[in-house]
């Protein structure tokens, strides 16, 4: 239960950073924004950029800057493919475990390497002054619908009853091209994306005219 209330973001944890947008919804139709957090890495990404091509939809990527360092041809292919990004740190920092100093120190590090003006924060944590330091560079992109792809004790069917349960329009849907989330991700994704496609939803990316 407790899983399942935490699929939607309640509105006390949206007021605790203010100026963030959670939701885009789209004045005529209905619009769905699929994000990935915490790539670019070899193992996984190339694998969604093919399937989002297959999907025929655009999606938004939010890279933590030391993949990108890592692996910077895979961040121009994402680029290349007509994606979105976002910076996500550079060595995907907690905000409450930071002073507002050196996590602005890392995230502008991160900036270097992928000069974008979205940012989402790592785990979603922040302090009210990294949230105003980072309102005068950036615009917060959060969600309105968290996976949970990541969580081993969940199984794709699920992940996928997340979707269909929660999304609406305007929702932003995070998944993860990482890892932990990879066994999840590779079978609920697709499945997701294509029952929002026979929904009636299209796919924009952040930034995209709603
Ligand atoms: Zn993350």
């Amino acid at each position: 239960m407790v899983e399942r209330l935490l699929c939607r973001v309640p509105m006390w944890y949206r007021m605790l950073i203010p100026g963030a947008r959670w939701r885009i919804p789209a004045i005529t139709g209905r619009s769905i924004y699929l994000t990935f957090d915490d790539g670019p890495i070899p193992e996984v990404t190339p694998w969604v950029l093919d399937q989002l091509d297959e999907l025929g939809i655009k999606a938004t990527f939010f890279c933590v800057a030391d993949n990108v360092r890592r692996y910077p041809e895979l961040f121009a292919e994402i680029q290349r493919r007509g994606h979105q990004v976002g910076n996500h740190t550079y060595h995907h920092i907690q905000g409450l475990f930071h002073s507002t100093k050196s996590y602005m120190k890392d995230v502008h590090a991160a900036h270097e390497l992928i000069h974008s003006r979205y940012f989402r924060p790592p785990h979603g944590h922040l302090r009210l002054s990294q949230n105003l330091e980072l309102s005068h560079s950036f615009e917060l992109i959060m969600w309105d619908v968290v996976t949970r792809d990541y969580n081993p004790k969940l199984s794709p069917e699920t992940i996928l009853g997340y979707v269909k349960r929660y999304a609406r329009n305007g929702s932003i849907i995070v998944f993860h091209d990482s890892l932990k989330a990879e066994k999840n991700m590779r079978q609920a994704m697709p499945e997701a994306v294509r029952w929002l496609q026979s929904e009636g939803y299209h796919f924009l990316r952040i930034g995209d005219a709603p």
